[in-house]
């Protein structure tokens, strides 16, 4: 079949969650993956029999998310850790800031009044908005708390605090879930966004892996279809209406320059930055860390978290293994870094952090970045789903809502577009 009503361009959550809504709405739909797997920077890869993320490990649980899987009738296996859900580590020490006093403090009491200090900030950032780092230090607060200040910027944005406003980042910190409820999926993150794709099956959809779409066929206004790379064959599909996850930079190429107005080119070229992060993966035989399903640290420069996958699914590790990913921001970020030595000074910081790092085994640590991001846009320089052209959309990090975060955020927003779809279709 090479007729669709829908042709979704990449796998990712976004796309994924586009796709299994709209099939589950009763739409023909394909997805064309480039990949082996589905999943994007949410998926899973197998080394030496660990279970190894290409990106995100937590999944939030009882928001948008899980609501997105119920909605669409596909199972959600992700389990919450066993340990403490979340710590702050400072000084060796860990504060559990899951308990109940500190739930207290944090939802009731620091949010809350967060909230009525950001009550006028309504809408994404201005020029002339302070940083996070400029507003912080309108407090007299200490070293500790602008280092955790920056740590948490850096583990949810992939930012400093002195690269994302303050405005984006209280808007995220006062209003979204801040990963206080969440779990790793037992089969890798990969788990879940499969179930989405057998959503797209069992509906008498398709997904092709191995595959990418080469090129959007633009004519009269509208996108008729695409050229489509499928093993050694090129293959052409006609649709009624594409959602693309490949990110806006790189849907404006598959339309081609003149396909798309000239002001819309270089809005995505001012907004879409990418932000960079050192993932490392490593496991060890005994724990590294004191237990926490994921913990932020209070007193580094680059190494902002820890997520101790074992601590909810052994089964992502051979027996007898412990499986830890670590999560580092370059410092700068949205600016030229020397990649070796920014690698170099993250390893120290964990060598510093944790205890037996020195004899873990280093299972992967990429330095995210380029069309492989840990974010697509800084949190604030969001743009719209819709494209100048009516039958084109994107969804993923670079369109999410403003504000919005993580997975989550990429399924709340491929909702909402398989809702402007369905609107776009009915017209039709
Ligand atoms: C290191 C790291 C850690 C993270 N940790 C967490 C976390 O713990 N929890 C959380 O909620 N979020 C986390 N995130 C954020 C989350 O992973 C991303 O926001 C999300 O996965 C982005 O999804 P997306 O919809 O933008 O699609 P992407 O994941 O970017 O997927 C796009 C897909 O499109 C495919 N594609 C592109 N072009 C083509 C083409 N021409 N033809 C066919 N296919 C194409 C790509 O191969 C890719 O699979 C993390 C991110 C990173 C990088």
């Amino acid at each position: 079949m090479t007729d669709f009503d829908v042709l979704v361009v990449g796998s990712g959550i976004g796309g994924l969650a586009a796709a299994a809504s709209l099939a589950h709405a009763g739409k023909s739909v394909l997805v064309v993956e480039t990949h082996e797997r589905v999943g994007g920077r949410g998926s899973t890869v197998e080394i030496d029999g660990f279970k190894v993320s290409t990106g995100a490990v937590a999944l939030e649980l009882g928001g948008p998310m899980e609501d997105l899987f119920r909605s669409v009738g596909a199972p959600y296996d992700v389990r919450r850790p066993n340990e403490p859900a979340q710590c702050v580590q400072f000084r060796g020490r860990l504060y559990n800031t899951t308990s109940r006093p500190a739930r207290l403090l944090i939802d009731s009491g620091l949010r809350r009044v967060g909230r009525r200090l950001t009550r006028g900030w309504d809408g994404p950032p201005q020029g002339d908005d302070p940083t996070f780092e400029q507003w912080l230090s309108r407090f007299p607060v200490g070293r500790t708390v602008r280092r955790l200040g920056r740590n948490v910027a850096a583990g949810v944005f992939s930012v400093n605090s002195d690269e994302v406003s303050a405005r984006a980042m209280l808007t995220y910190v006062t209003q979204k879930s801040l990963f206080r409820d969440y779990g790793f999926p037992p089969a890798g993150t990969i788990g879940p966004m499969q179930e989405l794709a057998a959503v797209v099956e069992r509906r008498g959809g398709e997904v092709w892996l191995s595959s990418s779409v080469q090129s959007l066929d633009v004519r009269d206004g509208l996108v008729r279809g695409a050229s489509v790379r499928r093993g050694d064959e090129i293959v052409t599909v006609t649709c009624r209406a594409v959602v693309s996850n490949a990110g806006p930079t790189a849907t404006i190429q598959l339309c081609g320059d003149s396909a798309l107005p000239a002001d819309y080119v270089s809005l995505v070229k001012e907004k879409v930055q990418p932000a960079p992060m050192f993932a490392v993966t490593f496991a060890s035989r005994r724990p590294v860390a004191k237990p926490a399903g994921i913990v932020f640290f209070a007193d580094t420069e680059r190494v902002c978290a820890l997520a101790h996958l074992t601590s909810a699914c052994p089964e992502v590790a051979p027996p007898g293994w412990h499986l830890y990913v670590a999560y580092a921001v370059p410092v700068p970020a949205m600016s030229p870094f020397d990649e070796d030595a920014e690698r170099a000074a993250v390893l120290a910081e964990l060598d510093r952090e944790l205890d037996g790092f020195g004899e873990a085994r280093i299972l992967a640590a990429p330095l995210l970045a380029g069309d492989w991001p840990a974010q697509r846009v800084v949190s604030g320089c969001e743009i719209d789903s819709a494209t100048p052209i009516p039958n084109l959309w994107n969804v993923g990090d670079a369109t999410r809502a403003y504000g919005d975060g993580g997975l989550q955020g990429c399924a709340t927003n491929g909702r909402e577009v398989s809702t402007r779809v369905l609107a776009y279709l009915g017209r039709r």
